[in-house]
């Protein structure tokens, strides 16, 4: 009996050790596919090599599987299991066909309700609640099945509670491996993603010093000919409108690539107030004219060391990219909020503009993409990298056609 339980278990290890082995650094949509037959896979040698107990019924760990995929992928998902699942049982027939129907069947309809709730949980909640869920799920079904079929005796009970206890810990020991395996693909993500930003933004730093150099060079004799004597007023407006240009090619440097590097002229220890006050008034005439309303509130008293240039310069981004979002829809109203929770300035900026699609939000952050024409793809860039600095986190919540809310939590 024990072999042939570990002979199940090994079952359920082999979707999490394929996946892990071949598909896991690939990110395709089908990988949800691929997961769901691995399963059916288990399920069907779960039933083909079931624990046969003494006192008559069979027992085997087919719905641990089940359960996972109902809590993970939810209704969509699981149908195809409990196709595979109940065309196989009818196949081995026998008795118990009919409850193992009734049964599959309840568990398709209740457990898939839990989904929603049960992804949003963190990684010991999901382990934990996926265990209770197993043991309760079983626990029903043996409940019934001593109403209805078995004559309960202590053996009974003692069976009972051997499989209850073997559902929840295996059910336990998968979980904690998917965890594992969702918790390093997280990780590696975010390291690609700091790795990519590091290298861009040290190209940047040294562009942005290369091009400075000349530029200063440049103002420099610019200015000494100014003073020349021998020039006619119309040359000499030459020159001013040259320097000019040069001044603007100089803002430009800094406004784009500063954040490239620390300046520790403008690190200052503050609460945002006057930063936000700043960037709020300068994108107020370009929102206006898009028929945008801001409403704006500040309610912080929390203080942060923050670069303010910086700062400023990712609030801008972010507004200007909410203005640029309702612009498309004619008008809109732009949300700004900020307030203190537990040590930390959560900074809401929120758009009734064009929404994102999930990849759209996936994509954000990374450097040059933009769905816009003339867009550069470097404002988002600059937001997270700005936020990153502080130790901050963005949250992204977005909806194709209604909206994007940004909500950053920056720990004091
Ligand atoms: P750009 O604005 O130059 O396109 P960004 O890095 O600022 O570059 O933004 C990247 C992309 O992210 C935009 O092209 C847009 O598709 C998307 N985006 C950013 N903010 C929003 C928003 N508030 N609403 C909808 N889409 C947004
Ligand atoms: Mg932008």
């Amino acid at each position: 009996m024990f072999e042939t339980l570990l002979l199940n278990f090994l079952f359920l290890l082999l979707p999490v050790v394929t996946f892990l082995i071949f598909f896991e650094h690939k990110a395709h949509s089908y990988n949800r596919k691929i997961l769901v037959l691995l399963s059916a896979v288990t399920m069907s040698l779960c039933i083909a090599k079931p624990i046969q107990l003494d006192i008559g019924f069979i027992f085997d760990l087919r719905y641990i599987p089940f359960i996972i995929v109902a809590l993970f992928g939810g209704y969509k998902h699981v149908l195809p299991l409990y196709i595979v699942l109940n065309i196989h049982r009818f196949m081995v027939g026998g008795d118990g066909t009919i409850s193992s129907l009734i049964f599959s069947t309840a568990v398709l309809l209740l457990v898939p309700l839990y989904s929603r709730r049960f992804i949003q949980l963190n990684a010991k909640g999901r382990i934990i609640s996926a265990a209770a869920i197993a043991f309760l799920t079983i626990g029903c079904y043996l409940i019934t099945l001593s109403i209805i079929e078995v004559e309960v005796d202590r053996e009974f009970w003692i069976l009972t509670m051997n499989a209850l206890t073997t559902y929840a810990g295996v059910t336990c020991v998968i979980m904690i491996l998917i965890e594992r395996i969702l918790a390093n693909i997280k990780n590696r993500e975010r390291i690609m993603q700091s790795e990519r930003l590091n290298v861009v933004s040290e190209l940047a730093a040294s562009v942005s010093h290369e091009i400075k150099n000349p530029l200063t060079v440049i103002s420099g004799f610019l200015q000494l000919l100014n003073k020349s004597k021998s020039l006619s007023s119309e040359e000499k407006g030459y020159v001013d409108l040259s320097l000019q240009e040069l001044n603007r090619a100089e803002k430009i440097v800094n406004d784009y690539l500063s954040f490239a590097k620390p300046q520790s002229e403008t690190m200052i220890y503050s609460n945002m107030s006057a930063e936000l006050e700043y960037t709020k008034n300068i994108i107020m005439p370009y929102a206006s004219t898009h028929k945008v309303e801001i409403h704006f509130s500040f309610n912080n008293t929390l203080s942060k060391d923050y670069d303010r240039n910086e700062i400023q310069q990712c609030f801008i981004n972010l507004f200007k990219n909410a203005v640029e979002a309702m612009k498309e829809k004619g008008g809109g109203i732009l949300d700004i909020e900020v307030w203190e929770n537990k040590q930390n300035i959560i900074i809401l900026v929120r758009d009734t503009g064009i929404g994102m699609t999930k990849d759209e939000i996936a994509c954000l952050g990374q450097p040059y993409y933009s769905t816009k024409k003339e867009g550069t793809g470097l404002g988002m860039f600059m937001v997270y990298s700005a936020i990153q600095k502080v130790k901050g986190s963005i949250d992204v919540q977005s909806e194709k056609g209604k909206g994007t809310t940004f909500l950053i939590t920056i720990p004091a």
